[in-house]
């Protein structure tokens, strides 16, 4: 089946109870035993598993081609039961240019508990390869990168991280359905299902998606439902929701992110523009050969830094100042200021999640902010 067919049905199923064709939310915590002490229905209680959440598991693992999933309270909560599954001693290579929470969650909290990470710049293979130790189990990597929609070339970095007998993890949050990761060789797909999943920024969730059901995977659904982080029926109802129509969404932020980027890329006051879809993007070349589209995600920096930027971020009438992204509104952020100390974020840059919006709407809402 195609994409868009599977984000309809997949982990659909028709209530056999009322014939209901939108699932009814399961918000028992407990369900009851058989005769024989047996559970034949398959739950037992929520913590271990609930029908709305093996639902949006089913249906984000088909949807990513994986062959099981594991769904936790966050995106962060997700990235945390990966770190957790691994062994005091073992080695964790991130990419420098990783998502702000995952490298704060490994320095601030996984090495205390023992683990060891080092962060590399992964678009450059040779860093990879130089960061690479006998004990590294996982490479942690993340394409589009946040902020500067740095590229790292996932099947050539995945090779080198498998010779060294690593496995890899792709935060995919930023580019789902239009970045297909496993055919590029990653072992585990993470996902903050709070972004584009949802898509609607009402609800918080992450995902775990694994290729094979091995062993760290085993450890990762042990912790989920040993750890507790786990979601709410109805936040899985949420999520579920926002998947059936997510490949059509990704492919409008996209169309609408390539229009600003665009616009953006013309305009006197803008220094730079990171948009993977403009040809002059250092991983424009393989962005183009392991993305089918962009994203709807890209930051601009203003001419003059950061006054300037902030100015913009308080002149716009359709975006909002706030963080986050992949919603149906269009935002904007200046990063620099919401990372604060240790930012690596240049100070007149602005982040834009573009919206479902018209994008003439949004060029014209930003020309007059600029101005
Ligand atoms: C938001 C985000 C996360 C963290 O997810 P939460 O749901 O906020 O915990 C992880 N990775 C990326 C790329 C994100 O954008």
């Amino acid at each position: 089946m195609k994409i868009e067919t599977l984000a309809v049905h997949a982990g659909q199923r028709i209530d056999p109870a009322t014939g209901a064709v939108s699932p009814p939310i399961h918000l028992s915590t407990t369900f009851e035993r058989d005769v024989e002490g047996t559970y034949s229905r398959g739950f037992m209680y929520t913590r271990n598993n609930n029908p709305n959440r093996q639902a949006l598991e089913e249906g984000v693992s088909a949807v990513e081609g994986g062959a099981a999933a594991a769904a936790f309270g966050s995106g962060t909560g997700a990235t945390g039961a990966i770190f957790q599954a691994l062994a005091p001693g073992d080695h964790v290579l991130a990419h420098v240019d990783a998502y702000y929470g995952t490298s704060r969650l490994l320095r601030e909290i996984f090495v205390r508990w023992g683990l060891q990470a080092d962060f590399v710049d992964m678009s450059d293979l040779s860093a990879v390869k130089k960061g690479l130790r006998p004990n590294t189990k996982l490479a942690w990597m993340e394409t589009p990168s946040n902020p500067l929609l740095k590229i790292v070339d996932l099947a050539a970095a995945a090779k080198v991280i498998h010779e060294a007998g690593a496995l890899c993890v792709c935060d995919n949050t930023w580019a789902p359905v239009i970045q297909r990761p496993f055919d590029l060789g990653a072992d585990f797909i993470l996902h903050s299902t709070t972004k584009y999943f949802g898509g609607h920024c009402d609800v918080l969730g992450g995902i775990v998606v694994a290729k094979q059901e091995n062993d760290l995977f085993q450890r990762i659904r042990g912790i989920q439902y040993e750890g507790g982080a786990v979601p709410s029926p109805f936040d899985c109802w949420l999520i579920l929701r926002g998947m059936r129509t997510l490949p059509w969404r990704i492919r409008a932020h996209s169309e609408n992110a390539a229009k600003v980027a665009q616009f953006l890329s013309q305009h006197p006051k803008a220094e730079r523009v990171h948009y993977p879809g403009l040809a002059k993007h250092p991983g424009h070349e393989i962005a183009k050969n392991q993305m089918s589209m962009f994203g709807g995600m890209l930051s601009l920096e203003v001419k003059g830094g950061r006054d300037p930027a902030m100015k913009v971020s308080t002149s716009t009438k359709i975006f909002t100042r706030a963080t986050s992204l992949g919603g149906v509104e269009s935002l904007i952020e200046h990063r620099a200021s919401i990372e604060g100390p240790g930012t690596q974020s240049p100070e007149g840059l602005l982040r834009l999640s573009i919206g479902l919006e018209n994008a003439d709407d949004l060029i014209e809402d930003l020309d007059q902010a600029l101005r």
